[in-house]
């Protein structure tokens, strides 16, 4: 990750109007319906009342009114929580990943990615590179989603991203935590510390580096607070992850043999320990925001590691006669400015850093032997990927009657207001769908007097407007593991 560039929108004045009334539009309709009513959702009458108050359908439909149980509480119903906000479907990329929207979020990165730098090719459809640093549909919460913090961020462009799928839709997704726990509303926004760096307003180069001996993003911040205990200042420091990235606790190369010696791996991990939770918050933004986004994920990694062999083989013969001049300043001047267009601008700044003070190591060989490895492994056990919308709006839904009901529940869609509506003469409570427990479990379909069989898998992989059309005309339910709630 590098800093991104400050941009400014030129939005046209309608644009802007539309984007306010349409922000105004989603927050008076959560303030109209926020009146806490337990075991209920809005009925058929109440969403015809909120039409014709003059609530744009696709608002009302996508609204989500409902009592929520924790699943990881004992039954009890002073535990239950009422949720409102809305399903992602609310949200309409055509007002906020506009041409000109795009072309400047893009601009300020040369058409990178903000979060793992790869180059974002004409391949992708627009409206899946522009994402939100905070997510309108809800951060998750001890497995639930907490559907109403950011909703008034939506179309808000200081709040777009440019950035790849794989960074933002399959491994960020609804994570967003913050440093001591506190969330909009319950905080005002610049009162709020969020783990995940925002190139938008940082630079990801105080909290993430990269480790020239094996292409990995490491924590900078966290390993800087262990060499700053150990009297060194910052400028020491820096030079010295550069000359010698062995110097970098914790790494090792791609087949998986270890790069830094057990003894600094050891102190490090002590000092790790010795801190107090607040100091170990405070240093932890670089190495969360690694997890969240899998910055070292599989595929990632083996395009940085390729693009590393490419650049030493263009900058070798330059870094070599060069550096026998033992001119410091040209370590800083070659080819900088070619940098800053490529992809993996953070890594390549890293790399030539280290290749300047070691220019006679094969990096060549090095390089080539972990693609290599890499290329022949399989790629192992990945998180199951589930799409925001399908978090957003998929639920259990368990009615009064079903209760005692083991190894079965009943899957809702909230947008597909047709089943929701009819079942509100019910007492019921939603459950968060435990993505990675259940995702095994089996799933039934019961569609005009046949009952069919489908997994979350497929599921969670239908397009939007069939997933829509299934839960509207047909009763959806896993069988798995599930106990009764009474
Ligand atoms: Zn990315």
């Amino acid at each position: 990750m590098m800093s991104i560039a400050p941009m400014s929108f030129m939005l046209n004045e309608t644009h802007k109007a539309t984007l306010q009334v349409a922000t105004k539009q989603m927050l008076d309709l959560l303030h109209r319906v926020s009146e806490p009513h337990e075991y209920r959702l809005l009925a058929t009458v109440d969403r015809n009342t909120l039409i014709k108050e003059g609530f744009a359908n696709d608002l009302v439909d996508n609204l989500v009114y409902l009592t929520e149980r924790n699943a990881n509480k004992s039954v009890k119903l002073s535990n239950d929580k009422f949720s409102i906000g809305y399903t992602q479907a609310a949200f309409d990329a055509s007002l906020y990943a506009t041409n000109d929207i795009v072309k400047t979020l893009a601009g300020a990165s040369s058409g990178k990615c903000y979060w793992c730098e790869s180059q974002l090719g004409a391949t992708h459809i627009q409206e899946h590179l522009v994402s939100h640093y905070r997510p309108p549909a809800g951060y998750l919460h001890e497995g639930a989603l907490k559907r109403r913090a950011y909703v008034g961020l939506t179309y808000d462009t200081s709040n777009l991203l440019y950035t790849c799928p794989q960074c933002a839709e399959k491994n960020k997704g609804l994570q967003f935590p913050t440093l001591d726990g506190h969330h909009m509303p319950e905080v005002q926004q610049s009162n709020e510390h969020p783990v995940l760096i925002n190139p938008r307003t940082e630079n990801p180069r105080d909290y993430i580096r990269f480790n020239p001996l094996n292409g990995k993003a490491y924590a900078f911040d966290r390993v800087k607070g262990f060499y700053l205990q150990k009297q060194m200042d910052e400028a020491q420091i820096e030079a010295q992850l550069v000359k010698q990235p062995n110097t970098i606790p914790l790494q090792s190369d791609p087949t998986g043999k270890a790069l830094s010696s057990p003894q600094l791996d050891a102190e490090f991990n002590a000092w790790l320990a010795s801190l107090s939770v607040n100091e170990k918050a405070s240093l932890s933004r670089g190495e969360e925001s690694i997890q969240i986004l899998n910055l070292n994920r599989h595929a990632l990694l083996l395009t940085r590691l390729a693009h590393l062999q490419a650049l030493w083989l263009t900058l070798q013969s330059d870094i070599k006669s060069a550096s026998t001049d033992n001119n410091e300043q040209g370590e800083l001047t070659l080819e900088l400015p070619l940098l800053a267009q490529q992809q993996f601008t953070s890594l390549s700044i890293d790399a030539k850093a280290t290749w300047w003070h070691n220019p006679h190591e094969n990096w060549s060989a090095i390089y080539l032997n972990y693609v290599q490895f890499l290329s022949g492994e399989q790629t192992h056990h990945e998180n199951v990927f589930v799409p925001a919308l399908a978090q957003s709006c998929l639920m259990y839904l368990v009615l009064e009657s079903e209760l005692t009901l083991k190894q079965v529940r009943r899957i809702v869609m909230l947008n597909s207001h047709d089943l929701l509506y009819a079942s509100t003469t019910s007492k019921c409570v939603f459950l968060p769908i435990n993505w990675q427990e259940d995702w095994h479990n089996l799933v039934k379909v019961h569609e005009n007097g046949t009952t069919w069989q489908t997994s979350f898998n497929e599921l969670v992989l239908t397009k939007p407007a069939a997933l829509q059309n299934l839960f509207s005309r047909s009763e959806v339910w896993a069988e798995g593991n599930y106990e009764a709630l009474a």
